[in-house]
């Protein structure tokens, strides 16, 4: 992991989610509170401002600096869980990062506890958890596999009822909308596939 990569990911990332935020904000409005998008742009912002900065530092130094800064910008249900994910993150990681499928694989742990949450509830889990289990079965396919599982296990969480967060609140009108973290953890993933690839 060079500065050079790690800048060309942050970079990919913060650009998806702020090209995406219109989308992201149109789910919301339809299962919560129509933020998400906002949310997240504000975010990202934030971290893509200080890209450079951040991709000088050792790969964990990185992570903490994007978990601190989406926990404080990002706001809502979703800043401190994305917060977490990256903070859990970047106490597990290798310098090198080759131990990612732990460390991914203790950082959702860390979001499931944080949300008191579970797969299965219409969450951003029910995308970080398949993506977790991608990661470790492992591949040299990867990089192409995993936005596939990403997106499909987006899609699947259109029929799902939602228990979690405020689109708990609609009840079994939360049926037939994806879920929005579902969607912004799904865009994150093909970001950082597509970004290590080219
Ligand atoms: P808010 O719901 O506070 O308006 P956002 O709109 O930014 O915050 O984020 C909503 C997303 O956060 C949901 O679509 C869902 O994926 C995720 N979320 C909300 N609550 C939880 C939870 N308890 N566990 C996991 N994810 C959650
Ligand atoms: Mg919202």
């Amino acid at each position: 992991m060079t500065p050079a990569l790690l800048r060309r990911l942050i970079v990919a990332v913060s650009d998806d989610v702020i090209a995406h935020a219109d989308e992201l904000t149109a789910l919301d409005q339809a299962v919560g509170d129509g933020d998400h998008g906002v949310n997240m742009k504000r975010g990202f912002e934030a971290v893509r401002a200080d890209a450079a900065a951040t991709a000088e530092k050792p790969l964990a130094e990185a992570l903490k600096a994007i978990g601190t800064q989406l926990v404080m910008k990002v706001g809502g249900a979703s800043g401190p869980l994305y917060g977490t994910l990256f903070l859990a993150l970047s106490k597990e990681i290798a310098p090198d990062g080759s131990n990612l499928p732990t460390a991914f694989g203790n950082a959702v742990e860390a979001v499931k506890a944080r949300g008191k949450s579970q797969p299965g509830q219409k969450t951003m889990l029910d995308v970080l958890t398949p993506v977790q289990t991608a990661l470790a079965e492992g591949g040299a396919d990867l990089p192409a596999r995993l936005p596939i599982v990403a997106a499909t296990a987006a899609e699947a969480t259109i029929p799902m009822l939602a228990t979690r967060g405020r689109a708990s609140f609609l009840g079994e009108r939360s049926i037939g909308h994806m879920d929005p973290g579902a969607r912004s953890s799904a865009l994150m993933v093909a970001s950082v596939c597509r970004a290590l690839e080219g």
